[in-house]
């Protein structure tokens, strides 16, 4: 039997950010990390690091980035990003769902909690190559997500890992967390299964960020819904519900979106889960400036809808509906230089062609001739009196398909034509514990279990249908810091 006063669950954004809080004030605080030290770092690790921030405009972010040069503040238009419109954003893609309290928290301590990660030394950038357009020589950024952590998300793991290691935690790698060692008086430490042995460490206090249950297919199909086991898993193979299981098991109370998740477009031939090699390069985002056939010949979703931040985490929900679950995203030459990176990766599942005609005729597993006739169809609803602008809703649509396109609606004219296939990606599901303000788990009966705290993906209330991009990080940060001090705070 070995006594800390904190041990953390996972080995993501939210675990160590709640570890390195935690440390700030007591002195033995343990990191269990369920995936050897190779896959650590959870789903953080697959991200591009980009958080999702308010602020007032350049000033702001240069406390989070020191080193961003007067030509670039120049050369730059970072705009604002409010608190009231990150309110506005979370309440509006979630259908005014999202807990009020803690969306609050999320957003007003989102700046205060990236300055505090950049206090302690994680280096951050502005997200040039994703977020923003050169326009006029200027690069001007678009949908209120400015920031990223240098290196992404194994930049951001590796800084955190080795902040953590400076602080004197300790992380135990290949450790997985089995149950929670509780009583009528709250939780006093964790069942591990660590280096073969099943073992039982005492703690003062507990916090959970092992993650949200995607990567458990069982559980997919059971709160997800019949078709969710043929989705693809987009992040770590280890986040498989344990986190979430543990506390229901000794009372917690489950809130939020159970039946819903953040999935996206996802290269149709990806692997089961993530491969870190690759990372976030299996997604297809770009769809905002093609349109989208399914396996009849049909488009199904209005592509131009909103921006792609605000869309892509529900349409793979939207794709997995589709016969055979999967897609093509079909694209002009037009646009080529716009799509992003991820599309010249190797590792695509892409087709090209000089005439519409020879690209369909290319399109397996599809009704080749209402492909055809769609993209006909459409080239012949396209709106063309209102020029094509990628940095806003610019109104060029279609008119009289019974799927019209609202924005960026430019015809399909300019050969080579290319087509990408893709499928459903879940990332993260919505649905997990209840929590409050200070991060304390909340039982069934209402009341914070003495012990226990929780933040990250296996927090849920706060997403719901869909989700602002770049909140994911932020939430286990800013979160993650209130459980690591709420915990420490608990045993001073
Ligand atoms: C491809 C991809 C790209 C993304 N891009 C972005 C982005 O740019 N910006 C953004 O904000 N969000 C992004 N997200 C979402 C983001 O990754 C998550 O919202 C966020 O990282 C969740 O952090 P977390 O610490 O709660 O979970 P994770 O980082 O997943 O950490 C959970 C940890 O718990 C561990 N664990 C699980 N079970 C146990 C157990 N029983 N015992 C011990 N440990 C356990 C896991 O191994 C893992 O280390 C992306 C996700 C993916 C998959």
């Amino acid at each position: 039997m070995q006594n800390w006063d904190v041990i953390v669950v996972g080995g993501g954004n939210a675990a160590l950010c709640a570890a390195l809080s935690a440390s700030e004030s007591v002195k033995s605080v343990l990191v269990l990390e369920r995936a050897h030290e190779d896959e650590a770092g959870g789903n953080s690790r697959f991200t591009a690091g980009l958080f999702r921030i308010a602020y007032e405009g350049a000033d702001d972010l240069k406390t989070l980035i020191p080193d961003l040069s007067e030509e670039e503040i120049r050369n730059t238009d970072f705009g604002t990003y409010t608190e009231e419109q990150f309110l506005d954003d979370m309440a509006r893609v979630t259908e005014y769902r999202c807990d009020p309290d803690l969306t609050e928290i999320l957003v007003k301590r989102s700046l205060p909690t990236v300055q505090w990660m950049r206090k302690r030394g994680v280096r951050f950038t502005a997200a040039w190559g994703r977020q923003a357009f050169k326009i006029g020589g200027r690069f001007k950024f678009w949908g209120g997500l400015t920031l990223e952590a240098v290196g992404g998300g194994p930049g951001l793991i590796e800084a955190e890992t080795q902040l953590a290691r400076t602080a004197g935690i300790e992380i135990w790698y290949g450790a997985r967390a089995l149950s929670l060692l509780a009583d009528d008086s709250g939780v006093h430490g964790v069942v591990v299964r660590y280096q073969g042995k099943t073992r039982e460490l005492t703690a003062r206090a507990v916090v959970l960020a092992a993650g949200g249950f995607q990567a458990n297919t069982e559980w997919r199909t059971r709160y997800l819904g019949p078709g969710w086991e043929l989705a693809k898993v987009r992040g770590t193979r280890f986040n498989t519900g344990d986190g979430i299981r543990m506390a229901l098991d000794i009372g917690a109370a489950p809130v939020g979106n159970w039946s819903g998740c953040h999935a996206v477009a996802w290269d149709r031939n990806a692997p089961e889960t993530g491969d870190l090699a690759v990372g976030d390069g299996f997604q297809k985002h770009s769809y905002p400036w093609g349109v989208y056939i399914n396996a009849e010949g049909k488009r199904f979703v209005d592509e131009g809808a909103d921006f792609r931040n605000y869309t892509y985490a529900k349409y793979g929900r939207v794709v997995l509906g589709q016969p055979k679950q999967f897609a093509w995203q079909v694209f002009d030459a037009k646009v080529k230089q716009q799509l992003r990176d991820e599309y010249r990766i190797r590792q695509v599942t892409k087709i090209s062609g000089n005439t519409l005609e020879e690209l369909v005729s290319k399109m397996e597993d599809t009704d080749q001739q209402t492909a055809l006739a769609t993209l006909k169809q459409y080239n012949a609803a396209v709106r063309t009196d209102s020029p094509f602008d990628p940095n806003v809703k610019d109104g060029r649509h279609t008119e009289g398909l019974d799927v019209n396109k609202t924005n960026w609606a430019n015809t399909l004219d300019t050969p080579p034509f290319e087509a990408y296939a893709v499928t459903c990606g879940i990332t993260f599901t919505f649905g997990g514990l209840r929590i409050n303000t200070n991060a304390e788990v909340i039982s069934s009966d209402g009341e914070p279990i003495p012990g226990l705290f929780a933040a990250g993906e296996l927090v849920g209330g706060i997403f719901w249908f869909n989700y602002p991009g770049g909140s994911g990080l932020t939430n286990g940060s800013v979160f993650g810091r209130i459980a690591g001090a709420s915990a420490a705070n608990s045993i001073s």
